[in-house]
Parts: structure tokens; sequence; C-alpha cells
């Protein structure tokens, strides 16, 4: 049977199976079709297979595989509102807002950059004494491991520039989300010659297969920090390559000269993209005493209008938390702040009664730097605001954690904003807008927030090895 995958219906069709593990809707807990579950002995096939495959993908001429990337980035755009449909079922993630379309979208713009960066031998050296050019051949088989809050652009992240080098790759979803990176695979291999892609769905044991396994030369992981030490730990046998994207807490700090109605907004959905779980969104907000009641206002007022509800009703642009465990998360750290004096401004009270895994959005105010809520990434849709008197004294708030991914800056003094931007610790800071990611630029977190970068040419160097020629 051949099937288009341009349907909602023949996409899940494609990879869904009769005995497998169920997935159910984390809106309604409506059951949407079972997943196969890998064995390790599937992970060894994968691996010989990705292996082989890579002989002939790795010889291809740089310009083939570019090509092959359009092709697929035609693919996904063909696919697009199906692909979107898996994850507003499987993710809970609204069809609009910055969510289900948009990471669909994600997917293609990301393929088309990877495919068109160029990537230039160097000359190092060239003079009386001989000359050393530097150039980068691919590493083998990558192993990427996934999470389930964009399982579809951080599999695409991991895999387009893998590919562009002229590796295969073998991926392994979270358990939460298998069916949404099948469903990805399963468009791609409609134009990717066989075996250059691979996906062994499975738990956290098949992910520890694929770290340990010691035909996978590099290993793309995004998760939490937990996971990223135990895979570097595995990963230290082979000396395997290792880019880690991990958790955040990504602190944001107001300035006094903001415009609070024109930025609020843009503040709101730095915090608020994707219901709050996404690494690189703000997390916590430094707000001067000047502005701190306003700005606490408009904050509290967007979040309790904002639309949450079912992913695939057109109206919500805010979803449920995509597990359970997500949501107790959040669902503790605001009852600690709240125990502990701090003001839940709008939010903070889940309907135990509804199904699925929602929690309101919740803005939560007049709160310490070192309650929980501020300490501890919270990762879904609660955000605290934390007051400063002193400028300096909320860089170094910002700056205390052992995570740096992301951070802002909020100003209508750009000169001002950059000053406090140099002071902050993490791989990234953005000046009036947050989780801004861009397929040209490079993106990687400093301290337990990860290791290496990912995008640009400094992405596709990252899934070669640098090979010098001295003559
Ligand atoms: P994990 O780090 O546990 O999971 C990420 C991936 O790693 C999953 O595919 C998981 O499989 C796999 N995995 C689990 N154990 C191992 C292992 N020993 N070796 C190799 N792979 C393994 O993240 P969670 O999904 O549990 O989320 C926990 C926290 O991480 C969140 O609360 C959030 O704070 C943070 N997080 C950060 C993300 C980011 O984008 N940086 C994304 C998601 C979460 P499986 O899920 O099947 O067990």
């Amino acid at each position: 049977m051949s099937l288009n995958l341009t349907t909602y219906e023949d996409l899940l069709s494609a990879i869904t199976v009769d005995d497998g593990q169920a997935v159910h809707d984390p809106a309604t807990g409506e059951f949407i079709g079972n997943t196969k579950m890998s064995t390790t002995d599937d992970v060894d096939a994968a691996v010989a297979r990705a292996r082989e495959a890579q002989q002939s993908w790795g010889a291809l001429p740089d310009a083939e595989r570019s090509q092959y990337l359009h092709k697929a980035a035609d693919a996904v755009k063909e696919s697009a509102e199906a692909l979107a449909h898996i994850l507003a079922r499987e993710v809970g993630k609204p069809l609009n807002g910055p969510n289900a379309r948009f990471e669909a979208g994600a997917c293609e713009a990301w393929l088309r950059a990877n495919a068109d960066f160029e990537i230039q031998e160097e000359v190092l050296v060239e003079d009386d004494s001989g000359k050393a050019i530097l150039s980068y051949v691919p590493i083998g088989v990558v192993g990427a491991i996934g999470p389930w809050n964009w399982p579809m652009m951080i599999s695409i992240w991991q895999l387009a520039p893998s590919l562009r080098m002229g590796n295969t790759v073998v991926m392994k979803p979270s358990e939460h989300t298998p069916l949404s990176v099948q469903a990805l695979v399963a468009v791609l291999n409609r134009v990717l010659p066989e075996h250059v892609l691979q996906v062994v769905p499975g738990a956290g044991d098949i992910g520890q297969a694929v770290s340990e396994h010691p035909d996978i030369d590099k290993i793309m992981f995004t998760g939490s920090t937990k996971t990223g030490q135990a895979i570097m730990r595995s990963a230290a046998a082979d000396m395997k390559r290792v880019t880690l994207e991990l958790g955040g807490n990504d602190a944001g700090i107001v300035l006094d000269d903001i415009n609070v109605d024109e930025m609020a907004q843009d503040i709101f959905w730095g915090a608020f993209i994707n219901t709050g779980q996404t690494c690189a969104a703000l997390k916590r907000l430094y707000v001067p005493a000047a502005i701190y009641d306003e700005l606490v206002e408009a904050l509290a007022k967007i979040a309790s209008e904002t639309p949450m509800g079912q992913g695939v009703s057109e109206e919500n642009v805010l979803g449920p938390l995509q597990n359970e465990a997500q949501r107790k998360i959040v669902a503790d750290l605001v009852e600690e702040a709240r125990k502990a004096g701090a003001n839940i401004v709008t939010g903070g009270n889940p309907d135990d009664d509804q199904p699925g895994y929602f929690y309101p959005a919740t803005i939560v105010s007049d709160i310490d730097q070192h309650n929980p809520l501020v300490q501890i990434e919270q990762f879904g849709p609660a955000l605290p605001i934390i007051k400063y008197d002193d400028l300096d004294q909320a860089i170094e708030w910002a700056n205390e954690l052992d995570v740096g991914l992301g951070s802002s800056v909020w100003s209508s003094d750009e000169q001002r904003a950059r000053e406090v931007a140099n002071r902050l610790i993490a791989g990234t800071t953005w000046i009036n807008k947050h989780g801004a990611v861009d397929p040209r630029v490079p993106f990687g977190g400093v301290k337990k927030s990860g290791m290496g970068l990912e995008f640009g040419v400094e992405g596709l160097k990252q899934v070669a090895l640098p090979k010098v020629t001295a003559l």
C-alpha cells in the first residue's frame, strides 16, 4: 500500500501498530493509537543498517545531500497539516499560536537552512613552510535522543545537520511522544535513501542502549541535565562525541524604561510559548519596583484572557501539560510558593475534575529569589516575578543558578540593554524577546545547560570530524 502521508489518518495508520504501547491525548485522555516499542536487538539491527548505509551516503557529493534535504523539506511542507495534527493530539499543543503548525513550519525551515549553509575548506597556512588545510568529514552514525516538548522540531535540529554532513542517524524519541517522531521520519523517508534515517521508539533503556552502543559515533541529546550527565558517562567508554542541549532556568531582566503596554505581550509569550514547556523559555522575571505592579497586572490580564484548551480546537493557543509528571512538578512548585507567602495573582487553582493534564496560566508575584519556583525549572505555565530595587542585585540573582541556556533584557534603550546583556551568564541573551531561535544562529548552553552548539555552520561542524591535511 502506498500512502502519500498528507492526511492525519494516512499518517497515523502508517506509524501505529496493533500490538504496542497505547498513546493518549493529554488534553482528553482519548486513545490515539499504539506505538511500536523497540528492543535492544532492534537497536543493534538499526545501527548495523545505519553503518552500512553511511558508506554510500557519506560518499555522495555534498551538493547531492543538500538536494536531498530540500526534497525532505518539500515532503514536510506537503504533510505539514497532518504533522501538525499528530502534534496537537500527542503533545497536546494547539494547532495555532507558537505551537503545532509553527513547529511543522520550523521543521521545513531548519531543513532548508541546513541544506543551504556553505561549509568551506579553510586554508590555514600557505607560505614557504608549506600548506595546511582544515576540512570536515562525516563522523559515521549519529544517535539522536530527544524530548517530548518539541519532538519534531528538536529531531530536525539533530538530524538535518547530521545528514548534511554525511552521517546516518538513529533516532530515539521520548516515550511520551513516539508517534510525533515516527510520523516525521515516515514523511522524510518518502524521499531519503533507505536506512539513512531510522527510528527506534522505546523508553529510557533504549536511550541508554543507543548512548552505549559501540557502533554509534556521536550522540545528539536534548533533555534533562541528569540524563545528559548519564549520557556523558556512557559516551566516555568509546570516546563518543556528544552535543548536549539540557534544561535551563532562563532569567529575564526588565529595565525601568520599558513601555509596559508595548512589551507585555512579548514578555508573556517568551514565558508561555508551548504552555511554558520550552527549554529556552523565560522562567523567572526580574522587574524593578517602579513598574512592578503595572507589569504584574498586565501579564496577569494576558494570562487570564489567553484561550487554553484541547490542541485540535482552532481557538486555543495554550494547551495541557504533555504528561502527568510535568503537571505535578508545576502544581507542587506553585503550591509551595503559595505556602511561603507568594501572591498567586492569576491561575494556580487547577480544576481537578477537568480531564487531561491542564494547569491554568499562572502569574506569581511577591516571591523571593530563594523560593523553589524561582530556583527550580518549572517547565510549565507558571511565571514567578521577582521585584528588585538594585539592578546589580538582579544581575547577581539571574547569574546565581548552575544553569545558563538563555536569558533576556527588556529595555527601550539598546545601549543600556547591551551593557546588562554582557553581564549575564548564558549561551544566548536576547534583547526585547526571549527564546527566538534562528537556524542561522548558533545556540547552546553554558554551565549545566549543555555542551556544544547547534544551528548554523557551527552546528554543522559539531556533527563532523575536523580533518587537517598538511603539505
Ligand atoms: P529526560 O532527560 O529524562 O528524557 C529525554 C530523553 O532521554 C528521552 O528520550 C528519554 O527517554 C531519554 N533517556 C532517559 N534515560 C536515558 C538514559 N539513561 N540514557 C539515554 N537516554 C535516556 O527528560 P524528561 O522527558 O523526563 O523531562 C525531565 C525534565 O527535563 C523536564 O522536567 C524538564 O525540566 C527537562 N526537559 C528539558 C528539555 C529541553 O528541551 N531542554 C526537554 C524536555 C525536558 P524516555 O522519555 O523514553 O524515558
